[in-house]
């Protein structure tokens, strides 16, 4: 039985934990979870999961929670933290948003716990330190993205001195076929209509403009130590083959299914074993398309590889200009093609600080977060 300390259990990766949770009740067990602000939807995980520990972020519902139930309710900045430092759990698994959880993921890798990252911010922001932390103290990271899941496996049983390169798929986004002109006038609800994954507002938008992909090309180059120059990005729209390796010897091997996150979370939790159907099986009457990325149309994508070997705190600072400029595109604040332009200017004028520790970080993240909103202004 594994016991599970679940971050971010109200959010999209966080409820479809719980489902193979519930489809395996024999081999999982809830010790703890987390939720921002969504106290009702905790409140019945709660009566289902008996979970021993639950954080709310926000101290206010925290309490009004913590009414109604009879176990701890923690909350404030250091709840993740304090989970995380727990001893009566095994997996600790990352299904938050934002670069809160850092911290407690170091946390839980010092204290040699299984980690499962499905949080973005963790390899791109922090990627440098929490690898170090991960190898010192001998924690595999499982990777919690359907396409560093398909790496993973295609991995298995390989010498990674062998990999040639990795080749990550892109369903493209929602304004793939749009044209220079059209990316002009792209309205909210454009970018929102996102048809291969059933995914949150945010991440959507960033599959939009390909930066999403990005920042998966950046967290695959921390997992599985390659250069930013052995990383491929393949447009794939079915969303069947979700990433391949190219060895030494020019054989490509690549993950199939169904595109479904419950395959990457259940392997995420079972690995080294797999466990019966995770998704629906897969079936072969369709084709698969495959073409290079226009990094004129989805400028986003090419600023990865610009981050990466920089290096240092630019990541991090790319990160942050792209949260900003999203927030403010969801809110009717700004344009699409804004997004872009603002990340650009920021990367343009953010001075990268080599080998950064956590506070390095946060600090960078801080000024890139204020030159975006002073850009976005002018
Ligand atoms: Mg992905």
């Amino acid at each position: 039985m594994k016991k599970i300390a679940l971050m971010g259990s109200t959010g999209s990766v966080g409820t479809q934990t719980l489902d193979v949770v519930r489809k395996y009740p024999n081999k999982l067990k809830v010790f703890a979870l987390s939720a921002n602000s969504n106290i009702d939807l905790l409140f019945k995980q709660i009566k289902e999961f008996k979970p021993e520990i639950v954080g709310v972020f926000d101290t206010k519902k925290a309490q009004k929670l913590q009414k109604k139930v009879k176990i701890k309710v923690l909350s404030g900045k250091d709840m993740l933290e304090k989970i995380a430092e727990m001893k009566n759990y095994d997996t600790f698994i990352t299904a938050t948003v934002g670069l809160t959880i850092i911290k407690a993921t170091i946390i839980a890798i010092q204290n040699k716990k299984n980690v499962a990252i499905a949080n973005k911010e963790t390899l791109v922001a922090a990627g440098e330190i929490v690898m170090q932390e991960a190898k010192k103290n001998n924690v595999q990271l499982m990777p919690i993205d359907s396409e560093h899941s398909a790496l993973f496996q295609c991995l298995n049983g390989e010498n990674k001195k062998t990999i040639k390169s990795l080749v990550i798929t892109c369903s493209g986004g929602a304004l793939r076929d749009y044209t220079k002109e059209d990316l002009k006038n792209v309205s909210i609800k454009d970018a929102l209509g996102h048809k291969t994954w059933a995914m949150g507002q945010k991440i959507t938008i960033d599959s939009a403009t390909l930066m999403n992909k990005g920042f998966e090309v950046i967290e695959a180059m921390w997992l599985y130590d390659v250069k930013p120059e052995n990383i491929q990005v393949v447009i794939h729209p079915e969303s069947l083959i979700h990433s391949m390796i190219e060895f030494s010897d020019n054989s490509i091997i690549a993950q199939i299914s169904e595109p479904d996150m419950k395959l990457p979370i259940q392997y995420a939790l079972s690995y080294p074993d797999r466990w019966d159907e995770a998704v629906k099986r897969h079936s072969f009457n369709r084709s698969y398309s495959f073409k290079k990325p226009d990094l004129e149309r989805f400028p986003c994508l090419g600023y990865a590889w610009k981050a990466m070997k920089i290096g240092g705190t630019m990541p991090a600072a790319m990160n942050a200009a792209n949260d900003t400029m999203v927030n403010k595109f969801l809110n009717g604040q700004c344009q699409y093609l804004d997004i872009s332009k603002i990340i650009k200017k920021v990367m343009n004028s953010h001075k990268s600080i080599k080998n950064p520790s956590l506070d390095d970080i946060e600090k960078a993240i801080q000024e890139a977060t204020k030159l975006t909103n002073k850009f976005a202004k002018n």
